[in-house]
C-alpha cells in the first residue's frame, strides 16, 4: 500500500468551455493520460462560475476543486476572466477566514492549445489531494475555544435632539417629507406625523440599519422619505446610489456626521486568523450550529435588497433552506460574498442575529481584502465604481496557476 493509504481523491474541475475545455479535447486526442480522478463540468465562462458551485462541490465530498478558463485576453466573451478573477481575489480570503483548506482551491488559466499543461495540472492536483487525504470541512471535529471580543458599543451622536425634532417636525407639516425613519429610546421610529418627532432621538436604538427600511415596499408607498443618518448609514446610501437603487434627490438625509474616515477596526478579524485553519474552521462550525435560518440578517441588512433572496429560490435549490451544517455553511458564504466589496460595516447583521452569531467577521474578511488589494472602502466615495462588477488589467492573480 502507498503511503497515501490506498486513497483516491475525489477533483473537481469547473472549466470553460472556449479554453480549457477544448484543452482537455487535445489531451485526450493527443492520448496525454491524466488520473482519472477528476470530473469535468463544462460552463460557458469562468466569470460564470458561481461561488456556490465551489461550495456544492465541498458539500458533495469533493477533495479539491479546479476553476480553470482562458488566458487574460483570450476570453471568449472579451472579459469574462478578467472578472472572475477580480471576484476570486476577493473570495479567497473569505474562504481563508472560514477556515478552507486553500491547498485544495485551484485555479489556473489553460488554452484550448494546452493540452500537455491540462495533463500536469490534473497531475498534480490529484497527487497533491492524494497526500492531503480526504477533505471533509463540514466535520470540523472538536470545537474551538476562541471568541472575538464582539461589536464596539455604537459610539454617540454629537447632534442636538431639540433640532432634529424640529428639523423632522417642519419636513412632516410642510409635506417634504412622508415619513421620518430614525432611532428612538426602545427602537427605530418612522415618524409619519409632526407630533411623532417627539420621540426622534440621534443617540436611539435600532438593531436595524435604518437604511433597510427603504427597501421595503411599505415604507415607499408612505412618500418621501427623510432618513436620520450616521456615518454608516451614510456610506450605505452611497452604495445604493451606486447600484442605482435609489437616487438621493428622492431622500432626504438628516445627518450630524459625514461618512466616516476612521480605519474600521479588524482586530477580531486578525486573531481569527492567528488561528489553525482547522479551528477557524472550527469556530465557524460551532457558530454556524447555532443558526436557525431565520434571515434576520439579512433582513436587517441595508444592502440585502434583491426581491427575492438566493436562498429562497428552490429551482435549483442552491442552498438548503433546513438548518444544518452544510446549508448554513452555503448561506453564510453566500451572503458574504454577495456582500463584498458593498459591506458598510455597520454591524446590523450581528445586532439582528438571535443566535448571536458574529456575521461581522466574515463580512470583514471581504472587506479588508478590499482595503488592502484595491484601497477601497464600500460607501467612502460616492463616485467610485463598485468594486465587483469591474475589472483592471492589472489584478493580482498571483493565486492563479
Ligand atoms: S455589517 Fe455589512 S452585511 Fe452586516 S448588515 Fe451591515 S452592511 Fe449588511
Ligand atoms: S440572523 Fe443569525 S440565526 Fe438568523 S439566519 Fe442570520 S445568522 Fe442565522
Amino acid at each position: 500500500m502507498s503511503e497515501t493509504n490506498g486513497f483516491e481523491p475525489k477533483i473537481v474541475a469547473y472549466v470553460c468551455n472556449w479554453c480549457t475545455y477544448l484543452g482537455a479535447d487535445l489531451a485526450g486526442t493527443n492520448r496525454l493520460e491524466y488520473p482519472p480522478n477528476v470530473r469535468l463540468i463544462r460552463l460557458p465562462c469562468t466569470g460564470r462560475i458561481d461561488f456556490n458551485l465551489i461550495v456544492k462541490a465541498f458539500e458533495m465530498s469533493a477533495d479539491a476543486v479546479l476553476v480553470s478558463g482562458c488566458h487574460p485576453g483570450d476570453c471568449h466573451y472579451t472579459a469574462g476572466n478578467y472578472h472572475a478573477r477580480r471576484r476570486w481575489m476577493l473570495f479567497r480570503p473569505l474562504l481563508e477566514a472560514l477556515g478552507f483548506d486553500l491547498r485544495r482551491i485551484h485555479f489556473t488559466w489553460i488554452s484550448a492549445a494546452e493540452g500537455r499543461k491540462f495533463q500536469q495540472v490534473i497531475a498534480e492536483i490529484t497527487e497533491s489531494a492524494r497526500k492531503l487525504g480526504p477533505y471533509r470541512p463540514y466535520e470540523a471535529n472538536g470545537e474551538s475555544k476562541w471568541r472575538p471580543a464582539g461589536l464596539p458599543p455604537p459610539k454617540r451622536r454629537s447632534g442636538d435632539d431639540a433640532s432634529l425634532r424640529t428639523t423632522a417636525r417642519e419636513l412632516l407639516a410642510e409635506g417634504k417629507a412622508g415619513v421620518v425613519i430614525g432611532r428612538g429610546e426602545r427602537g427605530p421610529v418612522l415618524a409619519r406625523k409632526p407630533e411623532d418627532a417627539d420621540r426622534l432621538t440621534w443617540n436611539g436604538a435600532s438593531k436595524i440599519a435604518l437604511t433597510a427600511y427603504l427597501k421595503r415596499k411599505e415604507v415607499r408607498a408612505l412618500g418621501k422619505p427623510a432618513i436620520v443618518a450616521g456615518p454608516a448609514d451614510l456610506r450605505a446610501l452611497n452604495v445604493l446610489e451606486q447600484e442605482s437603487q435609489i437616487r438621493r434627490e428622492d431622500i432626504h438625509v438628516i445627518a450630524a456626521e459625514g461618512p466616516g474616515a476612521a480605519p474600521p477596526d479588524f482586530s477580531d478579524l486578525d486573531a481569527l486568523l492567528q488561528l489553525e485553519p482547522g479551528e477557524r474552521m472550527a469556530y465557524w462550525a460551532g457558530e454556524f450550529d447555532r443558526c436557525v435560518k431565520c434571515y434576520a440578517c439579512r433582513q436587517a441588512c441595508p444592502l440585502c435588497y434583491c426581491e427575492r433572496c438566493i436562498v429562497d429560490k428552490n429551482r435549483p435549490q442552491a442552498i438548503d433552506t433546513s438548518a444544518h451544517a452544510r446549508g448554513n455553511f452555503a448561506w453564510h458564504i453566500t451572503r458574504a460574498f454577495h456582500l463584498a466589496g458593498r459591506c458598510v460595516g455597520c454591524g446590523a447583521c450581528t445586532r439582528a442575529c438571535p443566535a448571536g452569531i458574529d456575521l461581522r467577521l466574515l463580512n470583514q474578511a471581504a472587506a479588508r481584502a478590499a482595503e488592502r488589494q484595491f484601497g477601497y472602502r464600500a460607501g467612502a466615495d460616492p463616485k467610485a465604481e463598485p468594486l465587483v462588477g469591474v475589472y483592471s488589467l492589472t489584478d493580482k492573480e498571483e493565486f492563479i496557476g
